[in-house]
């Protein structure tokens, strides 16, 4: 006979018996005590380990789970499921409806998940007797919801990172520039709306390029992080703190109703970076020039705004560094004439527009000649520009390591021409940028350039650095001028007094003179400070067997003053203004006829 559906349908067992034993489905009959009135072959291989279908009636899963736990004492975990099945029986019993379950455990050792769908049953009076149930086992679903799952969360993990990244400095966990700008942004928009007042501070290190040049980036680095970490006190509820790159940072001042508010915001900044920065043995000092903007007066845009806080801290800069400046209009104008200036800078240098003057330095007790200084000028069609309009900019670009030199090759070209024709046979002394000190070329340039000068010519050659220059590197200046000085050039401290080294210091240093700055000799003989001054470093030159020189000598009375006090090396506008070559030539040439004002 066909096997067909009528067939089956007259045969109800058999069509029964078909579905239960063909299905992967766990199905299964238990009583109220969750003892089995039937279970199929499925649930007998999968979850009972029942011999056959017979095994399990009248037991229940707490008896086969307890019999697979003992065959397997080595493994306390190899079954799982019974307790969790008999517990889910007396819910749907206590409900009284059908219900669904997530079940899982371990079978075998292994973790098993079921879907499982569980019903009571009742008699013909409609007393619950029982409950049926099905199982799916739906574990590798399971797992791969799991994997998903996991997959998400490393994802949220990466997104959160990469959202940090785009948000904070990598160097010092403060906000960067993109966070800061977007915080900026609302800033000036709420100051716009509620009428308030906030201040954009413009922070930036001075000489920090300096020190990463000459310490490398590994300590500038570690410096960058310490100082951050030293101004984080300033940080409030209100202020926001970010580094927009290199050694800028900017202090937003929320709600600022007095600016008196803002001096002393940037007084505790100074305050905090008072004592110096121990950074893997360097002690470092680091002072910082402050750009102040006020929002929304000063720019009604986050860009505006940046742009002109920077404006007023390159302004803080160029005067003297260490102080902070308040924006003005006209510093617009400035930063974009430095831009020009920089281009012009670099056309100079690029035509070697940069002429050497020198500047005579006189014994005045003889009225000779003894040496001269070459002091840069840059000629500019046909005006004569003096450094202190293009240094500091020819400084902060590293151009200043390219024009030092070119001054020095032409100077010395000119210098050797007098020495041949018998005009001159004194010293000739350079300025030195403390960017040449700490440039690795700078000692091959020496020997290329002003070693065969040497030769013919001993101890010809001085060159000037200032204090600040040599404490700003302590090791490696040392390094250099020791090597310059085994070369046979003579190093001399200009702008002496101004600094802060100390006596010991001093006499580690491989110098043998010491230049008086100018701001000592403007007030003598009459200014009593001017005067101990003074008079105190020509001493302590004699102390230590150092040659003295005073510049910015202008009268006939700091002449006498001077020598009379054991100074008798004069350089200044009394005795002659830096000259041209020409000039300086006849100047050589009329020298012994001139009779100088003595
Ligand atoms: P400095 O080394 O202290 O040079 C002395 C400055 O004082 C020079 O200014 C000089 O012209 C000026 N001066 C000399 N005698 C008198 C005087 O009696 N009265 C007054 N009021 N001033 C006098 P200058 O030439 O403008 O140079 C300014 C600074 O620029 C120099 O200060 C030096 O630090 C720097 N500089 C000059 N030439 C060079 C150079 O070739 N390379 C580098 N790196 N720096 C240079
Ligand atoms: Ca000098
Ligand atoms: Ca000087």
């Amino acid at each position: 006979m066909p096997f067909n559906l009528d067939h089956l349908k007259s045969h109800h067992s058999e069509l029964l018996d078909l579905l239960t034993e063909t299905l992967p489905d766990m199905l299964w009959v238990k009583d109220l005590n969750g003892n089995y009135l039937y279970a199929n072959q499925a649930i007998c291989n999968e979850l009972l380990m029942a011999k056959d279908t017979q095994e399990p009636i009248g037991k229940n899963d707490i008896y086969f789970a307890h019999r697979e736990r003992l065959k397997h004492k080595e493994n306390p975990k190899w079954h799982t499921f019974g307790e969790l099945c008999f517990d889910s029986d007396k819910t749907v019993i206590e409900n009284n409806k059908a219900m669904k379950f997530e079940e899982y455990g371990n079978v075998k050792g292994e973790m098993l998940y079921l879907e499982v769908y569980k019903a009571p049953f009742y008699d013909k009076s409609g007393k619950i007797i029982g409950t049926v149930g099905a199982g799916r086992d739906i574990t590798q679903l399971k797992n791969i919801q799991l994997d998903l799952s996991k997959t998400l969360q490393e994802l949220q993990a990466q997104r959160e990172t990469l959202e940090h990244q785009a948000n904070y400095d990598y160097l010092t966990q403060l906000p960067n520039r993109t966070q800061f700008m977007n915080r900026l942004s609302q800033v000036i928009t709420k100051n716009l709306h509620n009428g308030t007042n906030s201040a954009l501070l413009f922070i930036d290190l001075d000489h920090f390029k300096e020190i990463n040049d000459s310490l490398g980036h590994y300590i500038g680095d570690r410096l960058l992080i310490e100082f951050a970490k030293r101004i984080h006190p300033v940080i409030t509820k209100e202020n926001l703190l970010a580094r927009l790159g290199g050694d800028e940072f900017c202090l937003i001042l929320s709600n600022i109703d007095d600016l008196k508010e803002i001096d002393s915001a940037i007084m505790r900044l100074m305050e905090l970076i008072d004592e110096p920065f121990d950074i893997e043995g360097h002690w470092l000092y680091i002072g910082i020039s402050v750009g102040v903007a006020m929002s929304p007066s000063d720019g009604s845009d986050p860009d505006e705004l940046l742009k002109n806080a920077d404006a007023a801290m390159y302004s803080a800069k160029n005067n003297g560094r260490n102080r902070y400046s308040f924006y003005n209009p006209n510093m617009t104008l400035q930063s974009k004439q430095r831009i020009g200036l920089e281009s012009a800078l670099r056309k100079a240098l690029h035509q070697e527009e940069f002429e050497p003057y020198f500047q005579p330095q006189i014994d005045a007790t003889t009225g000779e000649i003894i040496g001269m200084e070459v002091l840069m000028r840059w000629i500019n069609e046909n005006s004569v520009i003096a450094p202190d309009r293009f240094l500091q900019l020819a400084e902060d670009t590293g151009m200043i390591v390219a024009i030092d030199r070119l001054i020095m090759q032409k100077a010395l070209k000119l210098y050797l021409k007098w020495q041949e024709n018998g005009l001159y046979s004194g010293t000739v002394s350079f300025n030195l940028s403390s960017r040449q000190i700490e440039d690795n070329s700078f000692l091959e340039f020496v020997r290329k350039n002003i070693n065969p000068v040497l030769e013919h010519y001993p101890n010809s050659i001085e060159l000037e650095v200032t204090e600040t220059q040599i404490m700003l590197n302590q090791n490696r200046s040392i390094k250099v001028l020791e090597a310059l000085k085994s070369f046979g050039v003579t190093i001399s401290i200009d702008d002496f007094g101004t600094g802060y080294s100390s006596l010991a210091y001093l006499k580690k240093l491989p110098i043998s003179k010491l230049k008086i700055d100018r701001s000592f000799v403007e007030d003598l003989p009459h200014d009593v400070d001017d005067a101990v001054i003074a008079t105190t470093i020509i001493s302590l030159a004699k102390n230590l067997k150092l040659k003295v020189i005073a510049e910015g000598v202008e009268t006939k009375a700091q002449v006498d003053f001077l020598v009379e006090h054991g100074c008798s090396t004069i350089q200044g506008h009394y005795f002659s203004k830096a000259l041209n070559y020409q000039d300086m030539q006849n100047y050589l040439t009329l020298l012994p006829s001139k009779g100088l004002n003595l």
